[in-house]
C-alpha cells in the first residue's frame, strides 16, 4: 500500500472493527482491547496492515485480543510474523522492518473491565453456571457490546503506555525441505524433524 492510501488526515486507516468481530466470533472486551492495541501500533509506526513480513508483531498473551491484532496489522500466526511469548500480559511490540523503528505497547495498570462495567462479571457467572434468565442472558449480551464500544472509543493514548524502543528484528520466516518420517511415513519439515541413527523420524513418532 502507498502511503495516500493508509494515511487519511494525519491518521493511520485501519480496518473497521466489524472486521474483526467477523474474524472473532463474538464482539467483546477483549477484542476491542486488542483492537486498540493494533491501533497505536499502527499509528505509533505509521504503517498500514502487513501484506508480506513487512511487519512483526510480538504478543505476550492469547486472548481474545490477539485476533484483533492479526486482522488490523496483517500478523498471523501462518505468515510466522505473530511471534507468541507466554506471559500472559496485555503488552504488545510492533516491529517495522521497512522503518526499524519498534513500540512497545502496555495497557494501563489504571484501566478495568470491572470499573467500567461493575455488573459484567457478576453477570457472566451467572450465565455460564447455567442459572441465569433470558433476560439476564441479555443483558449479558448488552452490557459486553456496551462496554466493548466504550473500549473502543477511548483513545489510544490513554488506554496504552506507548514507548519507542529498539529491539532486535526477529529474522524472517524460512521455507523448509519436507522429509519422511521413517515410522509414521508422514511428510515432516526438515526443521522439526529427528535424525536418530541415521533414521529420520517426526517428533510424535519419536516420543512414542
Ligand atoms: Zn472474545
Ligand atoms: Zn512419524
Amino acid at each position: 500500500m502507498d502511503d495516500k492510501k493508509i494515511i487519511k488526515d494525519n491518521c493511520i486507516v485501519i480496518k473497521p472493527f466489524s472486521e474483526v468481530t467477523k474474524f472473532h466470533g463474538h464482539v467483546c472486551p477483549g477484542s476491542a482491547i486488542g483492537y486498540k492495541a493494533a491501533e497505536a501500533g499502527l499509528n505509533e509506526l505509521k504503517s498500514g496492515s502487513s501484506q508480506d513480513e513487512e511487519i512483526v508483531a510480538i504478543v505476550e498473551n492469547n486472548s481474545c485480543a490477539v485476533d484483533a491484532v492479526q486482522v488490523l496489522t496483517g500478523c498471523t500466526f501462518g505468515k510466522g510474523n505473530l511471534l507468541f511469548k507466554d506471559h500472559g500480559k496485555q503488552v504488545y511490540t510492533f516491529i517495522n522492518r521497512n522503518t526499524n523503528d519498534s513500540v512497545r505497547v502496555s495497557l494501563n495498570d489504571s484501566f478495568s473491565v470491572d470499573i467500567l462495567a461493575p455488573q459484567l462479571e457478576k453477570l457472566r457467572g451467572a450465565v455460564n453456571s447455567g442459572i441465569a434468565t433470558d433476560l439476564e442472558k441479555a443483558d449479558l449480551k448488552q452490557m459486553t457490546e456496551d462496554v466493548s464500544q466504550e473500549i473502543l472509543e477511548i483513545p489510544y493514548n490513554k488506554l496504552f503506555h506507548a514507548e519507542h524502543i529498539e529491539v532486535d528484528v526477529p529474522k524472517k520466516a524460512r521455507i523448509f525441505k519436507n522429509v519422511k518420517c521413517s515410522k509414521c511415513g508422514e511428510i515432516v519439515s526438515e526443521h522439526r524433524a529427528i535424525k536418530l541413527e541415521g533414521e529420520i523420524t517426526c517428533i510424535p513418532c519419536f516420543k512414542g
